[in-house]
């Protein structure tokens, strides 16, 4: 037997014992961007990480070739906890989310807690998740079973904040195709369907709608086709959006009225549409576990990090980690990495996330999720708590749980004006 005490020092030890492996691995990765469902080197690295600390590990996880599930079996019974790392990068600006870093604090995380395994009752699973960035790869191991049999699932992600819990956004990816007739444009106007037309009216409609939308919503897109000449009327024309809001049921409306202004497009110019709402990029709000996410927060605090607090006002966008928080108690907190201020997704965010000092705070906050993940195997209050959060969430209907807070202000909010 192991005291829980022992336990700490023992994955703390472990997880600083691979620190010049997992900061080689962190540049590695950072170094040689891979978008969604082709991280074949980054999986393949991790992979290999994991396997060399003692870790039995199944590549390509459920028939996605760029997952894998890594392995620490303690005693028999216990919770099974699942450590989750994603690796993808976005197109262009390279690691501009900072993955390299969820991907090096999964993974430390993970050798920390099969360090303290043997005194443990559980199991440890790392998971590797792909295709975050719209791809949906949690969505996609959701639905292939990855996680029947985890009781509790935890990762971090960088930030300019430190945060134990923040909600994200319910989100959908949608395709736009206009079909409409080429013709020269000067001499057979009149022949012609203009494609492109769907696309810039479809944009139109969009901006008036918005003026209607609730402040939480969030609609935005790019043209990836409107033609290949000045002098040849589009006849195919092609758009990407994102559709979002707080909750599933205000986005889905939401999406429902994006798909009446395109089809009003299409009607008004003529062409053929064709929509195309992505399944695997089904986004929902993240719902975190209270009790585990305050756990973290008390790891990292007695580690000498601060953790801020959650404002009225954050700033958030969408992750597939909120399926997996809506299906079991699941955690998603956030480790400053760069300064306040610092936009997400910009080349300030993806430089900060190759520091040393970058570095540190993940390992930190690494080692806050390995005491925790030993805590839901070593004391059952802890997870009797997270679910019996989430089984009352559920039974409010509310796994959505900020919806209907969110809810409840605005309605407030309605009633003073
Ligand atoms: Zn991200």
């Amino acid at each position: 037997m192991t005291t829980r005490s022992e336990a700490y020092t023992r994955a703390i030890a472990a997880i600083d014992q691979h620190r010049a492996g997992l900061s080689e691995l962190s540049q590695r990765i950072h170094a040689t961007p891979e978008l969604g469902y082709q991280e074949r080197q980054a999986s393949s690295w991790l992979a290999t990480f994991l396997e060399g600390a003692g870790l039995r590990v199944e590549r390509a996880y459920r028939g996605i070739e760029t997952a894998y599930r890594a392995e620490a079996k303690g005693r028999d019974g216990g919770p099974t906890v699942a450590i989750l790392s994603e690796y993808d990068a976005l197109p262009d600006i390279g690691h501009a989310c900072g993955h390299n870093l969820i991907a090096i604090m999964g993974a430390a995380a993970a050798v920390g807690v099969r360090a303290a395994m043997d005194g443990l009752p559980g199991r440890v699973a790392a998971i590797g998740t792909p295709a975050e960035e719209g791809g949906g790869g949690k969505v996609a191991l959701l639905r292939a079973g990855a996680f029947d049999d985890v009781d509790a699932a935890m990762m971090i992600h960088p930030s300019t904040r430190t945060l134990s819990s923040r909600t994200s956004l319910a989100s959908d990816r949608v395709d736009l195709e206009f079909a409409g007739q080429a013709a020269h444009a000067a001499a057979q106007p009149d022949r012609g369907v203009n494609a492109l037309d769907g696309v810039i009216m479809t944009f139109t409609a969009l901006n008036a709608m918005r003026q209607q939308l609730r402040s939480d919503a969030r609609v935005h897109g790019i043209i990836t086709s409107g033609g290949s000449a000045a002098n040849i009327i589009p006849e195919y024309a092609a758009a990407k959006f994102s559709v979002r809001a707080l909750d599933r049921e205000y986005q889905h409306e939401v999406l429902r009225r994006f798909i009446a202004c395109a089809e009003g497009a299409a009607r008004a110019t003529g062409t053929q549409l064709k929509i195309t709402v992505h399944e695997n990029s089904g986004y929902q709000n993240m719902v975190p576990s209270t009790p585990l996410s305050q756990r973290w927060a008390e790891h990292l605090t007695a580690l000498g990090v601060t953790v801020q607090e959650v404002g009225e006002d954050e700033r958030m966008g969408s992750t597939d980690m909120g399926n997996v928080s809506q299906a079991i108690p699941a955690i998603h907190p956030y480790i400053a990495i760069a300064p306040d201020g610092t936009p997400g997704h910009s080349t300030a965010f993806r430089d900060a996330a190759a520091t040393p000092q970058a570095f540190e705070s993940a390992i930190a906050a690494a080692k806050a999720m390995a005491l925790t993940a030993i805590d839901i195997m070593s004391d059952p209050r802890l997870l009797e708590a997270a679910r019996t959060e989430f089984e009352r969430r559920r039974k409010d209907g509310v796994v959505h749980g900020q919806a209907a807070a969110a809810k409840g202000g605005r309605e407030a909010a309605a009633k003073k004006r």
